[in-house]
């Protein structure tokens, strides 16, 4: 397969821009990344141990198994990550570990995997559209993703599932950007088989644990992508006037960029955010 080099998006992406336009421009072009920390390998370890529990013969894709393949999986994911073992917090394999422990319990109260027949793990799915800015100029734009897991089955149609290891969202206007990633692969998926995925569910195993499910209607995937074409009208304009006001909001205590930060050397790696700053 040809290497992409044009521009691409993902839900993460265009939900970024809408959150906080300066922080996107941070984190999208300007590239100021901090390393991951052990929020993202925990949901690592977990993904990995949720794949390849299908690895398993159905008799034994049981919770003892994802529980006691913990400790492997962690080893794996560091192995593949080596970076990982700069977080501050890995060596804390105990508080670690029942960390992950609890989501699996969670998964087992939603689902017994011995029932199910994925026919994708960890699956890339992509498609490109054209987006206009406010000039006219159109750009060949690559949308794509993972989808954690796939069940096909031709007749009754398609699943997409996908596990998030936080808590369900409390109230329905909580749940927005997930549905706009649901959209976004429904979107992605139809694209590439022409056919609209019956069915979307998100599993989340943090504290109550709880799911959210859509039905995609081709209604939903029409206002996904006028979504997807005004966020690149917005966008174009910001990077051409280099406008990228910061947008202060409830996720600011959560910012990467809230305040100044400095390279290993001592040096700044980014003076923090205006609007903290001036706090
Ligand atoms: S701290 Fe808030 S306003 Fe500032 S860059 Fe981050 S998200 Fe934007």
């Amino acid at each position: 397969m040809v290497k992409w080099t044009g521009p691409s998006l993902s839900p993460t992406k265009i939900k970024a821009f809408k959150k906080c336009p300066l922080s996107y421009r941070l984190q999208y072009i300007d590239k100021i990344i901090f390393p991951s920390g052990i929020e993202a390998f925990r949901g690592t370890v977990t993904h990995a141990i949720l794949e390849h529990i299908f690895d398993q013969p159905k008799t034994d894709r049981t919770k003892n198994w994802a529980l006691d393949n913990i400790e492997n999986f962690y080893n794996k994911c560091l192995a593949e990550d080596p970076k990982a073992n700069n977080i501050p917090e890995i060596d804390q394999t105990d508080k670690l570990f029942n960390s992950i422990s609890e989501k699996i319990e969670n998964y087992f109260k939603l689902e017994n995997p011995a029932r199910l027949n994925p026919t994708g793990r960890e699956k890339w799915v992509q498609t490109k559209i054209n987006l206009e800015d406010e000039l006219g100029k159109v750009s060949e734009v690559r949308l794509g993703g993972f989808i954690d897991r796939l069940e096909e089955k031709p007749g009754v149609g398609t699943r997409i599932i996908d596990y998030k290891t936080g808590k369900p969202p409390k109230a329905e206007r909580f749940a927005e950007d997930y549905y706009f990633q649901m959209f976004f692969y429904s979107y992605v998926y139809r694209d590439m088989h022409n056919e609209i995925p019956r069915q979307v569910k998100l599993l989340f195993l943090g504290g109550e644990s709880g799911v959210l499910i859509k039905a995609p209607t081709k209604e939903n995937l029409l206002d996904f992508e006028q979504e997807v074409r005004d966020f690149w009208k917005a966008e174009q304009e910001a990077e051409m006037k280099d406008e990228f006001q910061p947008n202060k909001n409830p996720l600011c205590d959560w910012c990467a960029y809230k305040h100044k930060t400095l390279n290993d050397d001592g040096t700044v790696k980014y003076e923090g955010c205006p609007i903290w700053r001036q706090a």
